[in-house]
C-alpha cells in the first residue's frame, strides 16, 4: 500500500463573520478553496511531489480574484501591487522567496525558480522581476491586477491614511499550502499582496523562511496568515518546528503554544496551516475565521471558513 499523504491550504485569516457574508460569496470562496485543494491533492495521489502540490494549489489561489495574492493582490500606497511569496522543501531545507514584486502573474512560481535556479534564497523588487523575465515566467500589466473591490478598499484606506490588512477591519489575506507526499517529503508555500495602502517597501512574514513559511522533513511544514509584523517577531513557522524538534511536542501541542499563547501575548492575530511528517494536519487560528481546507489519503476532506461552534 502507498504511504499516506496530506494537503492543507488557506486563503487568509481575520474577522470573517457569517453575518457579513452572503451565500453567493461564501459559495465562491468555497469553490476557490476546493479547486485549489483538489489540484494539489491530485498530484499527491498520483505519487507526485509535495513541492509540485503546494505550487499548484497556491498558483490556483493566486489566480482566484477574491484572495489577496496574485490577481487579487491589494493596492499599495501608490496604487501599485507589490507581492511577496515563498516556498520551502523539507527534504534538504531548500527555500526560495520573492519580495515586493510587481507584474509577475504567479509569485509562487518565481519563489520556486529562485529556490532552484538563482543560487540565492531571497530576491526583491526590480532584480526579482528581472530574474522572472529571464526564467520566462508569465507577467501581466496593471490592468490584470485591478479588481474593483481592492480599489475601493485602497480608496477608503487612503482617505483615512491607514495601512490595512486585507479588506475589512482585522481581516487578513494571504494564501498558502502545505503538503506531505507519498515519499515522506514535506513542502510549504505562501503568497500575498501584503497590506492595503502599504508604504516604503513594507515586507511581512509571508516571504521570510522561518517566519511565514517553513518545511523540514524531520518535523513539519507550516504556512502562516495574519499580522505579518507580529508573525515575524515570533518567528512562527520555525518556532513550531523547534518545539517539535527540541521539546518533543506533537504538532497540535506546538501549534497551540504558538497560536493561542505566544502570538496572543504580543497581540498577533491570525492563524496557520501545518502538516507533520506523519501526515497529521492542524489549522489553528486565533482570529474570528480563516479560509481553510484540507484533504488526506485517510479520507479527511474539509473546506471551512468560520470558527467551530463552541461546545
Ligand atoms: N501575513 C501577511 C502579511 O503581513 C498578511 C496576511 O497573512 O494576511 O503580509
Amino acid at each position: 500500500m502507498a504511504n499516506n499523504f496530506s494537503i492543507a491550504i488557506h486563503g487568509g485569516a481575520g474577522t470573517i463573520l457569517r453575518s457579513t457574508m452572503t451565500p453567493e460569496l461564501q459559495a465562491q470562496y468555497e469553490t476557490g478553496l476546493r479547486d485549489a485543494l483538489d489540484a494539489g491533492y491530485k498530484i499527491l495521489e498520483a505519487g507526485g511531489s509535495s513541492l509540485d502540490a503546494v505550487e499548484a494549489a497556491v498558483t490556483m489561489l493566486e489566480d482566484f480574484p477574491l484572495f489577496n495574492a496574485g490577481k487579487g493582490a491589494v493596492f499599495n500606497n501608490v496604487g501599485g501591487h507589490e507581492m511577496d511569496a515563498s516556498i520551502m522543501y523539507g527534504n534538504g531545507l531548500e527555500a526560495g522567496a520573492a519580495c515586493g514584486v510587481s507584474h509577475v502573474k504567479n509569485p509562487v512560481k518565481l519563489a520556486r525558480a529562485i529556490m532552484e535556479r538563482s543560487g540565492h534564497v531571497i530576491l526583491c523588487g526590480a532584480g526579482a522581476e528581472q530574474f522572472a523575465k529571464l526564467q520566462h515566467l508569465l507577467t501581466e500589466d496593471d490592468a490584470y491586477f485591478y479588481t474593483e473591490h481592492r480599489y475601493q478598499q485602497w480608496q477608503e484606506a487612503l482617505k483615512e491614511d491607514r495601512v490595512q490588512l486585507d479588506h475589512s477591519d482585522k481581516k487578513f489575506g494571504t494564501v498558502g499550502a502545505v503538503a506531505l507526499d507519498q515519499h515522506g517529503n514535506l513542502a510549504a508555500a505562501t503568497s500575498t499582496g501584503g497590506m492595503t495602502n502599504k508604504k516604503f517597501g513594507r515586507i511581512g512574514d509571508s516571504p521570510v523562511p522561518g517566519a511565514g513559511t517553513y518545511a523540514n522533513n524531520n518535523t513539519c511544514a507550516v504556512s502562516c496568515t495574519g499580522h505579518g509584523e507580529l508573525f515575524l517577531r515570533c518567528v512562527v513557522a520555525y518556532d513550531i518546528s523547534c518545539l517539535m524538534e527540541y521539546k518533543g511536542l506533537s504538532l497540535k501541542e506546538a501549534c497551540d503554544v504558538v497560536v493561542y499563547d505566544k502570538l496572543v501575548k504580543i497581540g498577533g492575530e491570525g492563524g496557520l496551516i501545518a502538516i507533520d511528517k506523519s501526515g497529521n494536519i492542524e489549522m489553528p487560528f486565533n482570529s474570528e475565521g480563516m479560509y481553510r481546507a484540507c484533504r488526506n489519503s485517510a479520507g479527511r476532506n474539509e473546506v471551512l471558513i468560520y470558527k467551530p461552534p463552541t461546545p
